[in-house]
């Protein structure tokens, strides 16, 4: 399918070099299961499931059958003191997967509006039980929270904030788990489990009863699959437990079977108190994202509002909307039906050792991994992302798409792959570096 080459400076995309994409644009014009095919005609092998969204692989006729179903039945009720039975039914298999005390689910339409839910779900929950002073949010360096203002100024991805200047106030970062030592370690690294006593000493300074929350990426993915140390989140736990904050998941990456698991939380056997969620929970197929609540937290805050009155002041008019629950529902069952998740669980290493087998490169710097996640790292050649930047686009004209991030390439396939789809990428990743010697 060809496009019109004068049609493109209306549109300003997001995160991208606009000038130099409409120069000669990567257009994408078709996809099914393991691949993508460009405008001319060339066939590229998806090694990132697009943006981490496409566990299912592409064209998912069940989907989108579903979707075309709702959108004849029932196209739209807004969710403000109306409802739809599709939300309710999506909801409870989403808590089916998760934690036995997380029953509730709020519905947005991303990553970053799951995040701003989960401030205000905070907020309201600390002033509900009486402890309104603690009003002080705690993230990461390395992390990435989505790009609304809460999300930002959470995260600790300097590019992404340092355009803006204004943040929100009553935020502090703690180190991100990386260190030198651990280059090359596949799946959770030995060492940097300590790194979780920089939250114990913030609430030394500044006083638990101030700290409202922690937010935390189990895996942090957009900044390379940063792996989490041996007994690192048992830590930071440990230290949200003693100081009464909230333990936040953002599961936005790791949620829907990345790890093997359905959760991060059940790979990892440490469990928060909310859980955010996006991308896979529709397979990618329509904007959907979420917020799990322990009983606790809903309770507390449903609890405190008098009868017959609106407990939580918050709510977009697009949230749970009938195609996306019905896209919801329809991938969920893929999921389930297909065991799509113990599939995960059984390519991971194979998965894996292949990554690994690019570390001899000479443009390898390092190699993180675990589930069916990885991120490769290559030298800099000075200016930092450059070589990246480069990279993905030379890529993507070898037949293979990667997400990068910097320098950073995130590797995570669909659960459908098979082992030759993952030689494929790794063949393609090679191919790739090779020319770039
Ligand atoms: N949180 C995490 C951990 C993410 O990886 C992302 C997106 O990649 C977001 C939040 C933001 O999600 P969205 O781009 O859907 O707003």
């Amino acid at each position: 399918m060809a496009y019109d080459a004068n049609s493109l400076e209306s549109h300003w995309m997001p995160f991208s070099a606009n000038r130099d994409f409409k120069k000669n644009p990567r257009m994408v014009v078709k996809s099914d299961g393991m691949y993508m095919w460009d405008y001319k005609g060339g066939q590229i092998i998806d090694g990132s499931s697009a943006l981490f969204c496409t566990p299912a692989g592409h064209g998912r006729r069940e989907i989108a059958e579903a979707v075309y179903k709702q959108m004849l039945e029932n196209d739209y009720t807004p969710h403000f003191q109306l409802g739809h039975p599709g939300s309710f039914d999506l909801a409870e298999r989403v808590c089916r997967l998760l934690p036995d005390d997380f029953n509730h689910v709020f519905f947005t339409n991303s990553g970053s509006e799951s995040i701003e839910t989960a401030i205000k779900v905070i907020l309201a929950y600390q002033r509900a039980r009486g402890e309104a002073q603690r009003n002080r949010l705690i993230s990461r360096e390395r992390a990435y929270h989505g790009v609304n203002m809460g999300g930002v100024s959470l995260a600790g991805m300097v590019r992404n904030r340092e355009t803006f200047g204004l943040t929100l106030p009553n935020i502090s970062l703690i180190r991100h788990t990386w260190q030198e030592d651990q280059r090359f370690s596949k799946g959770q690294p030995k060492t940097g489990a300590e790194l979780a006593m920089d939250l114990e000493r913030i609430a030394e300074n500044l006083g638990g009863s101030t700290l409202a929350a922690v937010f935390i990426e189990p895996v942090a993915g957009s900044t390379g699959t940063l792996v989490p140390p041996v007994g690192y989140l048992e830590k930071v736990r440990e230290i949200c437990d003693k100081h009464g904050l909230i333990l936040v998941f953002d599961e936005v990456i790791t949620g829907f079977g990345r790890m093997g698991t359905p959760f991060a939380t059940q790979k990892f056997n440490v469990k928060p108190d909310i859980i955010t969620m996006a991308k896979a929970l529709t397979n990618g197929a329509i904007p959907m994202g979420g917020v799990a609540v322990t009983d606790e937290i809903y309770d507390t805050i449903t609890n405190s509002a008098p009868d017959n009155a609106i407990e939580f002041f918050h709510g977009y008019t697009y949230s749970a909307h009938p195609a996306a629950c019905a896209a919801g529902i329809a991938t969920q069952k893929i999921y389930q039906d297909e065991g799509l998740f113990e599939n995960a669980a059984a390519l991971e290493d194979y998965f894996l050792d292949a990554m690994w087998t690019l570390q001899d490169h000479p443009l390898v710097a390092d190699i993180r991994g675990i589930g069916m996640m990885a991120g490769i790292e290559v030298h800099s050649d000075g200016a930092p992302g450059r070589r990246g930047g480069n990279m993905q686009k030379a890529m993507f004209w070898n037949g293979l798409h990667i997400k990068w991030t910097g320098d950073n390439a995130i590797v995570a396939p669909a659960f459908v792959a098979e082992r030759h789809h993952i030689d494929e990428i790794v063949d393609k990743f090679r191919k790739t570096l090779d020319q770039a010697l």
